[in-house]
């Protein structure tokens, strides 16, 4: 992944800030969907609930809790709306910012790293307190 891009996705995510749906709450995520080297598409965290196929409830114990759509997911599934197939092989940034816009870590949670992995991510970079991490 060029470092660009790195700076681009981040670069979004502290120009959308104001904007996101989850501004006055702890988790402001965006997921950045990267196909040859290009951000195809972009999403956040929101309220709505995930579909049950992808199985992001079966870790929750309590009933009456229900998972909420993670930034990976929501980005996948724009990307794939635009494109129209299928998205073959892709990277994901990962950004988490808090209110004052500083980074914090933003790694994929136990649902969405094997989730995207199965759907074709090869990379995940994610905001940490000092900068970059990466799962591959
Ligand atoms: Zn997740």
């Amino acid at each position: 992944m060029n470092k660009r891009i790195l700076t681009e996705a981040l670069r979004m995510a502290i120009r959308h800030l104001p904007n996101h749906p989850a501004v006055n709450e702890t988790w402001m995520h965006w997921s950045f969907i990267v196909v040859d080297n290009k951000i195809v598409e972009w999403g956040t965290n929101l309220r709505g609930q995930p579909p049950i196929h992808y199985a992001y409830n079966k870790k929750i114990v309590d009933v009456d809790a229900h998972c909420k759509l993670h930034s990976e997911i929501v980005a996948y599934r724009r990307a794939k709306k635009l494109l129209g197939r299928d998205l073959g092989s892709f990277e994901v940034i990962n950004v988490r910012l808090n209110k004052q816009g500083h980074t914090k870590i933003s790694a994929p949670c136990c649902c969405c790293a094997p989730l995207l992995k199965e759907l074709g991510c090869t990379r995940f970079y994610y905001t940490t307190d000092a900068g970059w991490g990466k799962l591959v």
